[in-house]
């Protein structure tokens, strides 16, 4: 049963843009002149050319991080100053949030209105980064002794590589890059070639708000060919990758050739569970915006449901309800909710998983099919009730508007379901009972666990996953931390103790 509210692509009113790359503050070519071509997903139309990087171009680009970092100033500027050029570089994020938002709805095909909220959000977590820069500081021990002095200072990494997917194109550099600048890093960015332009775009900003040259190089290509070398290179000191679990292992693989710190932020298989006594009302549009916010492509999707078997029927039937009337298609229609699948492949391998879950004996309650809007590649919102935890569709991350229905009876039985996958990057509690939450809150493994609420956010809190979910943690006053090494100085004052002593 196909049902919801679909809104047919209008012709697009919009040039498409030609953008090149940013190499030790010059806007470049590729060095073989190539160029890839990114179409709407949602029109089936060219609006980006961007130069495409080769190996060459990818090595020029770390030459000019590791040069600005080894014989430049910015790591050595004032928290102060960096700082700065960090607010000053969130106010031309908002002043240019139309350009950025539109890019990433045509690019990577999600609605306009969540983009802008997006691009307003990334801001933010530049001002918080500005506050940082000012904030990093190290510690010191004069509890060692009236000769001995210990100061313990955080350094700059160095020249980090900052790999990012095309699902929240500028969210999630903004979730890296001011972090690394706040502790003095220098950069090569590498967005996903299906969405640069924004991070193209926020490039001319960083060069207008005074990055100096080589201090932040964008390069734009395949992860084979342009990715390969950032998460190889000796002049490398750090990956900060966001993407699939798989290229995720792949970095770190690769990382330790020459034992590059590696942070990770990768897929989830995130669990809501319900118990009868939740407020039902606010739990049944979580589980819909959890499910098809991003079009599910979203690594922190509530793409699981585990719902106390008194309630799973009532409850699945109000949530077919609502995810009928959820608003489908045009990205660029203010009032969509769910915007276009980012391939045609990537629709395919959707649906494959509800064929799967069908044939391992799941029932799909809603959708499970792709839509046809006249052009684009679309999705219908998808239940999938019945399912068992044993099944693809319930351990593996799908990345589309597909909901995943699995019960339990008791509370180890919940815990025991939400644990039982290879990831952990996030989870939610529904109860009024707060011995409930809590204990929930503690025994599920994963990086964030929502109660009575789904998917809220602030720069403040740190964000990243257990287990196959990832390494590392972003946002919150830490992040700033993960960019740098630390270093003791131990000083001594006064006459040494020797170690030889004359023996007679
Ligand atoms: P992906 O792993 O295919 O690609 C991510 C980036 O890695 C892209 O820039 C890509 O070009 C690059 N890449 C690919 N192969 C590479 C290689 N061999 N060497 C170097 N770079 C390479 O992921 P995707 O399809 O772009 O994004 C979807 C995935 O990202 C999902 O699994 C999702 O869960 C995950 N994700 C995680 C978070 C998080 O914060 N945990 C946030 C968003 C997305």
């Amino acid at each position: 049963m196909v049902m919801g509210i679909f809104v047919r692509p209008q012709a697009l009113d919009y040039k498409a843009r030609n953008f090149k790359m940013l190499i030790a503050g010059q806007w470049a070519d590729g060095a073989e002149g190539r160029e890839l071509d990114r179409n709407s997903p949602a029109h089936g139309v060219l609006v980006s050319r961007y130069a495409s990087a080769t190996k060459q171009d990818a090595e020029r680009a770390i030459a000019a991080a590791r040069k600005a970092f080894d014989e430049d100033h910015w790591p050595n500027m004032t928290g102060a100053e960096r700082a700065a050029i960090l607010l000053k570089a969130a106010d031309m994020i908002d002043a240019r949030r139309e350009e950025l938002a539109t890019l990433d709805a045509l690019e990577a095909g999600k609605p306009i209105s969540q983009c802008r909220g997006e691009i307003e959000g990334a801001a933010d977590i530049w001002r918080y980064a500005a506050a940082l820069a000012r904030d990093l500081h190290g510690e010191s021990y004069n509890t060692l002794g009236s000769t001995t002095l210990g100061v313990v200072l955080r350094e700059p990494i160095g020249v980090v590589s900052i790999i990012t997917p095309w699902n929240f194109p500028f969210l999630i550099v903004s979730q890296k890059l001011p972090f690394a600048l706040a502790a003095g890093c220098t950069t090569v960015v590498k967005p996903s070639e299906l969405s640069s332009g924004s991070t193209l775009v926020l490039g001319e900003i960083l060069m207008e708000a005074g990055v100096p040259e080589g201090v932040v190089n964008i390069i734009v290509g395949t992860g084979p060919e342009a990715g390969a070398p950032l998460l190889e290179h000796p002049d490398v000191d750090m990956i900060s990758f966001t993407g699939s679990t798989g290229v995720g292992k792949l970095a770190m693989r690769n990382a330790s050739a020459t034992l590059k710190k590696v942070s990770l932020e990768l897929g989830g298989k995130n669990p809501q569970i319900v118990f009868p006594d939740a407020d039902l009302d606010a739990f049944v549009d979580a589980a819909v915006f959890g499910a098809n916010f991003n079009a599910g492509e979203c690594c922190n999707a509530g793409s699981r449901l585990i719902l106390h078997a008194s309630i799973a029927d009532e409850v699945t039937a109000r949530i077919v309800e609502l995810s009928t009337k959820v608003r489908v298609g045009d990205p660029m229609d203010p009032a969509t909710q769910v915007g276009a699948i980012i391939t045609p492949q990537h629709l395919e391998k959707i649906s494959t998983y509800v064929a799967g879950a069908s044939e391992a004996g799941a029932s799909v309650a809603l959708g499970g099919e792709s839509i046809d809007l006249g052009a684009g590649d679309f999705m219908a919102p998808t239940i999938i009730s019945g399912v068992t935890p044993d099944m693809a569709v319930a351990r593996e991350e799908v990345f589309g508007p597909v909901l995943s229905v699995l019960t339990f009876n008791t509370e180890a039985e919940a815990i025991s379901i939400a644990n039982a996958v290879d990831y952990g990057l996030s989870a939610a509690v529904w109860s009024r009972d707060f011995d409930t939450c809590i204990t929930i809150g503690r025994k599920v493994r994963a990086g964030t666990v929502w109660v009575n609420t789904f998917m809220d956010g602030a720069s403040e809190l740190p964000f990243g996953g257990y287990r196959q979910s990832g390494l590392g943690r972003e946002l919150g006053r830490h992040a700033v931390e993960d960019y740098t090494e630390t270093k003791t100085l131990n000083m001594h004052t006064g006459p040494r103790t020797n170690w030889w002593v004359p023996r007679s």
